[in-house]
């Protein structure tokens, strides 16, 4: 398929925008002349060379955009138990709630008696939030989990600072967890102690014992943790770590297992964040705006971002409002009755499949999964050298997307599924059916799911040479016309 810059002919063009009526700052016939209509942009920043923007035609346009889009895989066209991420049904009232003018065609800096309703949104989500987490306050300006994981660990600093308690610099963090906490941490200024689990993939209470000490500034933990298992000793694994004077912090981001069931707050965490973006009705992945509130218990609320001796903003205004207003309309329509049910069913789902699949594969726990399960490849690849890796391409071949591979990194040939609450039985069971052929077929033909993916616009691709040498960007073909685009002067040699 051609790039649109390919498509781009000089002079055409589309009547979708309205000629701009503000002065331009190049004449674009004049290159680096001055003229008045430049008004107060210095001279330095003013662009020297005109912008490589494609021109093409309305029809072509659409066209082109309409072409990508069939090349793509969301939700809306199948199963997507890319595990962690939470890929679920997010119900379109939420969206059309989230689009009512009121909300989405707002100003941050209109005044406040304009837009009460709006500020009613945010305390309610609190309010709510609150209430399922078990915390007492809450800020909504963190744009992500890790954001929100780097926004809580500065709270914590902030705690241990005010108290003068300049030892506490090291944050345990389970060999477990997502790879966003131990480099939040590291961002956050913290050294990182790496905590080694149980063979049963829980967290070793005896090495936990031995580390936290007078230099523990907390612990980072998230539970159910990357296996899918809800740890049963968290009640002692919050005191020791409170015990030795240290804080604790829950990475909630998957929380579609427990919530309107457990809390964090109950379980004996200090902070939380988590991913509205994944539980909480916005569609994640699509690259659009996340949301990461941070919430605390009372003892930590002077440290927010919004409290006068806080830590400071970590973003504009009040975050990404309308991922909020998504997040309410979900709660509000789901209620007290239907947010722990949709845990249930996420629990469910994931057990049933791992139940359906665990003949053929190995799960890596025997114990009950949350909303998601761990299987390992391992032996399979050693009977007959078919990878997690190709297996993944090979699903890609059977119409849906595949599990999160490799991840945890603790678990060789890992393929981690999460089907979520919203797939109904047939399409688990389609799943398994998928899966069982291509387990008989990795033993029969292992050569047939090398070359896979062959049905996907895109076979097989470079993944070493594409992390190792990116190429992202276009560079125009010397056509005569030879008008470099912005982007290429901004690479520079490797
Ligand atoms: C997704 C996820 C994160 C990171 O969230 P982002 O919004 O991608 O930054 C952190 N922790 C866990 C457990 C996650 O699943």
């Amino acid at each position: 398929m051609q790039l649109i810059f390919e498509k781009s002919r000089p002079g055409r063009g589309s009547g979708i925008l309205p000629e701009s009526d503000i002065p331009q700052a190049l004449d674009l016939n004049e290159f680096g002349k001055t003229s008045s209509a430049f008004g107060e942009i210095p001279v330095e920043l003013r662009r020297k060379t005109k912008l490589n923007l494609p021109e093409v035609a309305e029809t072509d346009l659409l066209r082109h955009y309409t072409q990508l889009a069939k090349r793509t895989y969301g939700i809306n066209d199948g199963f997507y138990p890319l595990g962690s991420c939470t890929m679920k049904y997010n119900p379109r009232i939420d969206e059309e709630i989230a689009g009512l003018s009121g909300f989405s065609k707002i100003h941050p800096l209109q005044p406040k008696h304009t837009v009460e309703g709006c500020l009613e949104v945010l305390s309610l989500a609190e309010k709510y939030l609150c209430e399922i987490t078990g915390m007492d306050h809450m800020t909504f300006q963190p744009s992500a989990g890790a954001h929100g994981e780097f926004t809580g660990l500065l709270l914590i600093k902030a705690y241990h600072q005010k108290r003068k308690d300049d030892k506490r610099r090291k944050i345990i963090i389970p060999d477990s967890a997502h790879g966003t906490n131990p480099a939040s941490a590291a961002m956050a200024g913290f050294e990182v102690v790496n905590l080694s689990s149980t063979k049963e993939g829980l967290v070793d209470i005896e090495k936990l014992k031995e580390i936290a000490g007078e230099d523990t500034a907390g612990l980072m933990l998230t539970n159910p943790n990357t296996l899918g298992l809800f740890d049963r000793n968290i009640a002692q694994i919050t005191k020791i770590v409170h015990d030795a004077g240290g804080l604790t912090y829950y990475d909630g981001a998957n929380l579609n297992a427990i919530m309107g069931i457990i809390r964090p707050g109950d379980m004996g965490f200090d902070v939380v964040h988590l991913n509205l973006h994944k539980t909480f009705s916005t569609p994640h992945g699509g690259g659009g705006p996340g949301s990461g509130p941070v919430g605390c218990k009372d003892f930590l609320a002077g440290f927010l971002p919004e409290a006068p001796e806080g830590i400071g903003k970590v973003k504009a205004f009040y975050g990404n409002f309308l991922v909020v207003v998504r997040a309410l309309a979900y709660i509000l329509t789901l209620g007290r009755e239907g947010i722990p049910e949709a845990a249930q069913s996420a629990v469910l789902s994931a057990n049933y499949l791992k139940k359906k699949l665990s003949d053929m594969y190995e799960a890596t726990s025997a114990e009950p999964a949350m909303h998601e399960f761990v299987l390992s490849l391992a032996d399979l690849k050693k009977q007959c050298g078919v990878s997690a890796l190709d297996m993944a391409k090979a699903i890609l071949d059977n119409g849906f997307y595949p599990p999160t591979m490799y991840f945890p990194m603790i678990i060789p040939e890992a393929l981690m599924i999460e089907p979520t609450e919203t797939e109904s039985r047939e399409t688990l069971d389609h799943v398994a059916d998928v899966f069982k052929t291509l387990y008989h077929q990795a033993l029969e033909n292992p050569e047939s799911l090398r070359h896979s993916p062959a049905k996907t616009p895109v076979g097989r691709l470079d993944e070493v040479g594409a992390a190792r040498n990116p190429k992202l960007i276009y560079r125009p073909q010397s056509d005569g016309e030879n008008r470099p685009g912005i982007e290429e002067e901004a690479v520079t040699s490797r």
